[in-house]
């Protein structure tokens, strides 16, 4: 917190956006740090593919990543992705925050949630194989209203993370789309999605990180990755700050 912050905290209190206990020195000015060090972050065993967490095996005192059983079923040209990975569940501290960031225009939040990000990138990803960083884009209008993308703000923040790659804005959202998650089946999302992006940048042999605030069923991010992929990508990975997912063992355990 900036010391133009904490003044301001001392003539009005700031309080966490989740306890209500009153924040004075914390990082991100929204939460304090037994909420947002408690949100669960997504730690291995995952799916190698997917990023959804499993129960994995323990061999040898390692925890292995592999795919989980839906990805395994999947035909490998239907993924397009080669790997998604994402850094939080959405919920608690790092859920709300998201909300906060994105419905309520708290653009300030962008830092600690791509801090989470970073964490990830540097545990999970080989950094300094991508070319390009691509923020999902959001449609023009939706743009217009919200007056910021906040994969975008994500995406500028994690810059200095990946060595070789830089923030360009190679994929446009033609048409708007509805929120996958309130979608019930597989077709109705892909149909969604469907020719809802095209590529307006060079990506030929292009090794492509997609970036993401939230991955919910991943029918986004993969349509994302399928005309990257068309338009010559080498490869596309995409990161997300978090998975609208559940803990292994918990209900609707979709990995
Ligand atoms: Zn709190
Ligand atoms: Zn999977």
């Amino acid at each position: 917190m900036s010391w133009g912050l904490t003044f301001k905290n001392i003539l009005l209190p700031i309080f966490c956006k989740r306890c209500d206990r009153r924040l004075l020195t914390e990082e991100n000015g929204y939460f304090c740090p037994t909420c947002w060090e408690g949100s669960p972050r997504i730690t291995r065993p995952f799916c190698s593919l997917c990023g959804r967490p499993h129960k994995g095996t323990v061999g040898f005192g390692t925890i292995q990543n592999f795919p989980c059983a839906t990805c395994h079923a999947m035909k490998p040209r239907k993924r397009h992705t080669r790997q998604i990975v994402g850094a939080a569940y959405y919920d608690e501290a790092v859920g709300e925050a998201i909300r906060w960031l994105k419905f309520r225009g708290r653009q300030r939040l962008a830092a600690p949630l791509a801090e989470l990000m970073a964490d990830m990138a540097e545990r999970e990803l080989e950094t300094a194989c991508y070319d390009i960083l691509v923020p999902v884009p959001l449609h023009p209008v939706r743009q217009r209203e919200r007056g910021f993308n906040q994969a975008a703000l994500l995406g500028h923040e994690l810059g200095p993370v990946f060595p070789n790659a830089r923030v360009e804005h190679v994929l446009t959202r033609q048409k708007p789309t509805k929120v996958q998650s309130r979608l019930r089946t597989p077709e109705q999302r892909r149909d969604n999605v469907r020719g809802a992006f095209a590529v307006s940048g060079e990506v030929k042999g292009r090794t492509v990180l997609l970036i993401d605030d939230v991955v919910t069923t991943g029918g986004t991010v993969r349509e994302c990755a399928r005309m990257l992929n068309k338009a010559g990508a080498a490869a596309v990975d995409v990161l997300a700050t978090a998975l609208a997912t559940h803990a292994p063992g918990q209900a609707d355990d979709r990995a």
